[in-house]
């Protein structure tokens, strides 16, 4: 069959290191394995689904410019010239190599006690020799260089490597590490692969998809993306792992999605003369084209006994609150429940308020000036007092609130509800599968779910992390919105930075509020993950996820919400205007009288950290202030400058940073202040991170079985792969007729679920 078969060992009689689940002390010894442990490497499948980083080539060598101090680097060069001398200060001898590009050089240093130490070296590094490097970047009086590098010239390969070498095969790059120098960690993966046999490795691509795409097979694949004899031999690889790696998760979210669906849920058809026309009669605008589409939408779905799963993502501001709010009171009115769940308790209570003001005396079952057809609105959040809360539980258990909203304490075990009819969680960024199902686990029947996010996901991240859900989009804004003009302030410029606080004076004068957002909360502490559920659940931040300061640019310390506070209250330019501060550590009621102060002007500047970030709606908010804004990820600058504007007055957001002109940290800011489009904004964001980030921060566990499926790149293969494996799915749920699909998801799964409860 395959050529490339015949330099494979024959197999041993006994031999265990063809079996994938093989831990790697027993395949290749404890000396080797110990080594790629450090990189996380634990079994024979660990070991060749760590997939070369990239291909280098004998005849090219790597470029040397680029390399960044601190960096782990593997390169391909030649050694240019060698010398060895006495050390001057203390005894000993050194020995300094220059490798070079052709153009660019690094210097390589290896001390010893004397000179004879250095015999192996000499011998090998002979100017004019080439040979991969491997060690860390470091500079000595303002050149760089490797300390005591592990390397290997091509003229003295080492066995496993050597049969790759003898002919101009690509050379696999892995990404190794101080432990191991990558072309160690090629002939470890040598050793077990040629141990594999077919039918040793699942084949979890239906055959059909696979003649579709012209795929190699699963052996196959990993044989050419570890031992390519040429590029097209990898990229062939490459291309059919994105595949498998697509088309398994879009099995388990298709499964996921079908086993939803099999729940019976209970129709709540709309109910004419209900509280659902009173409350369209008294809103104050028109529906927006879009709102009233996703309106009939939801509509239907509610009125089916199938469970809805729906994702809606629109803009910042593009109304999504009051298509939650219909879809709702149609629950309502067929006598069932809804609960709103939000990530934060600011954002809870935000919600109650914004519920109360648009439902009105429609909220108001059983008081004075109550409607008929009213309901009762239910606060459930952790830090209720102990008689409120009893109130409230009894109100849920009861059937009397129609509608309850709430933070994660919704989802503990004593809250119950009468008749959970629908499920609405906001700004799901913040909320994880298991948290989902807890809420769903409250109802009878399974209720009909719908998730909303603010940050405008990408289709193809939609695709991936919400795959198990349907999306609708909510696109345009409401008429009338002024918009925001965003100006990039250099934090280094006094001049321009006292004129901010000009601004923010006349913005006061003239009735407008003015948000000022740090990234932490008191000097020196770690950044603030703007979460202050009370649920000691961290949030992954933004801004963490992504690496944002230039490395090794010392910057000075991060703005503090009562530092800039402090400092605003002593600014000439805001004489005489209240500061507010706003932050997670507050108390519930310190945040309410903050946010009620802002929201009626009697403190018309608020310094805050991130809490704000979501979800919270002060029409009259017209400017924002974002100190050290280089710290904040695209998206959640995108979801802080969302506040502002909401009125008919325009709003400005000056992001103020300390970045140098020309970094990526600046463009980063620039590329912010130069569109208003989420969607544009989320696509770059998500070009920045590693993939895995992305679906870790948005669902656990799902970036781990993803290596090299690119989100924005390989739109068309998640496609693809979502399709087939619905269809699959369809006809066979169980894939009773796919075992090597099942048994590929099993394992899957159960590490992703070990991982979960490792971190539990
Ligand atoms: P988001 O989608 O960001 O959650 P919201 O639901 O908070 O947006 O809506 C933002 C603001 O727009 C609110 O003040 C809301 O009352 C208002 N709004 C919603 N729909 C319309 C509409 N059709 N016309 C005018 N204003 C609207
Ligand atoms: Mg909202």
């Amino acid at each position: 069959m395959n050529e490339r078969t015949s330099h494979h060992l024959p197999a041993v009689a006994g031999d265990h290191r063809g079996r994938l689940t093989t831990p790697l002390p027993k395949a290749l010894g404890e000396k080797t394995a110990k080594a790629l442990a450090k990189l996380g490497l634990n079994t024979v499948e660990d070991l060749l689904r760590h997939y070369p980083r990239r291909y280098g080539n004998r005849g090219k060598l790597t470029d040397l410019a680029h390399l960044g101090v601190g960096e782990h680097v593997t390169v391909i060069a030649r050694v240019a010239h060698v010398s060895v001398h006495a050390m001057r200060a203390r005894r000993g001898a050194i020995l300094t190599a220059t490798i070079t590009d052709g153009s660019d050089e690094l210097t390589l240093t290896f001390f010893g006690k004397h000179a004879a130490a250095f015999t192996l070296h000499e011998r090998q590094l002979r100017p004019g020799a080439t040979g991969m490097f491997t060690g860390t970047v470091s500079t000595f009086k303002g050149t760089r260089q490797l300390t005591h590098p592990q390397y290997e010239t091509f003229d003295d390969l080492s066995d496993e490597f050597a049969a790759m070498q003898k002919v101009d095969w690509p050379i696999p790059i892995y990404p190794a590490s101080a432990s191991i120098p990558s072309w160690k960690v090629a002939g470890a993966v040598k050793t077990v692969l040629s141990a594999q046999r077919d039918g040793d490795v699942p084949e979890p691509l239906p055959v059909a998809y696979r003649e579709e795409h012209r795929l190699v097979g699963a052996l196959e694949a990993l044989q050419l993306i570890h031992e390519p004899h040429e590029t097209a031999d990898y990229r062939r690889a490459r291309l059919r792992l994105r595949h498998e790696e697509a088309f398994v998760l879009q099995t388990v979210l298709a499964q996921r999605r079908a086993a939803a669906l099999a729940e019976p849920a209970t129709a709540r058809a709309s109910r004419p003369g209900g509280i659902l026309e009173a409350f369209d009669a008294r809103l104050p605008f028109t529906l927006t084209d879009g709102q009233r589409e996703v309106g009939e939408v939801l509509a239907a779905e509610i009125a089916r006994p199938v469970p809805m799963q729906r994702l809606l993502q629109g803009e910042v501001g593009s109304g999504k609150t009051v298509v939650a709010v219909r879809a709702m009171l149609q629950v309502v009115d067929a006598g069932g429940q809804a609960a709103l769940l939000a990530p934060t308790e600011v954002l809870a209570h935000q919600h109650l308020r914004t519920l109360r003001d648009l439902l009105g005396p429609l909220a108001e079952a059983g008081m004075l000036g109550g409607a008929d057809v009213a309901t009762r609105l239910t606060l459930l959040t952790g830090s209720l007092s102990a008689p409120a809360r009893r109130k409230a539980l009894a109100e849920a258990a009861s059937g009397e609130a129609g509608i309850v909203v709430g933070t994660h304490a919704l989802l503990s075990e004593n809250v119950q509800l009468a008749d959970l009819g629908l499920v609405v969680i906001d700004e799901q960024h913040r909320f994880g599968v298991e948290q989902r199902d807890a809420l769903r686990a409250k109802a009878v029947t399974t209720p009909h779910l719908l998730v909303m996010t603010a940050t405008p996901i990408p289709r193809t991240v939609a695709m991936t992390s919400f795959g198990d859900l349907e999306t609708s989009t909510l696109a345009e804004l409401p008429v009338g919105r002024a918009g925001v003009e965003t100006v990039v302030v250099p934090a280094g410029k006094p001049a321009w930075v006292r004129r901010v606080w000009e601004r923010v004076r006349e913005e006061v004068d003239a009735g407008g509020r003015a948000y000022v957002v740090c990234p932490r909360i008191t000097p020196g502490e770690a950044p603030s993950a703007g979460v202050d559920d009370g649920t000691g659940d961290d949030v992954p931040d933004m801004a963490d996820l992504l690496e944002l300061s230039d490395a090794g640019q010392p910057r000075p310390p991060l703005a503090a919400v009562e530092e800039v506070a402090a400092q605003l209250r002593a600014e000439p330019a805001l004489a005489g205007v209240a500061v507010g501060e706003m932050h997670g550590q507050l108390s519930t009621e310190a945040k309410d009288a903050a946010m009620s102060d802002f929201a009626s002007g009697r403190v018309p500047v608020l310094v805050s950290t991130t809490v704000i970030e979501v979800g919270v709606d002060v029409p009259a908010a017209t400017v924002m202030v974002i100190l050290d804004a280089d710290r904040f990820g695209l998206s959640q600058l995108h979801q802080l400058r969302g506040r502002i504007g909401r009125g008919a007055k325009p709003g400005m957001c000056l992001a103020v940073t300390s970045a140098e002109p020309d970094t990526p940290t600046m463009k980063r800011v620039q590329a912010f202040a130069g569109t208003t489009d989420g969607f544009a904004l989320a696509d770059l964001d998500l070009e920045m991170r590693k993939e895995g980030d992305v679906l870790g921060a948005t669902q656990s566990g799902s970036g781990t079985s993803l290596r090299l499926l690119r989100v924005t790149k390989d739109a068309a293969i998640i496609d693809a792969a979502r399709t087939a494996a619905r269809a699959v799915v369809d006809h066979d749920p169980e894939l009773l007729t796919y075992p090597d699909l099942a048994e590929v998801i099993a394992r899957t799964v159960d590490e992703e679920t070990a991982e979960y409860l490792e971190r539990t």
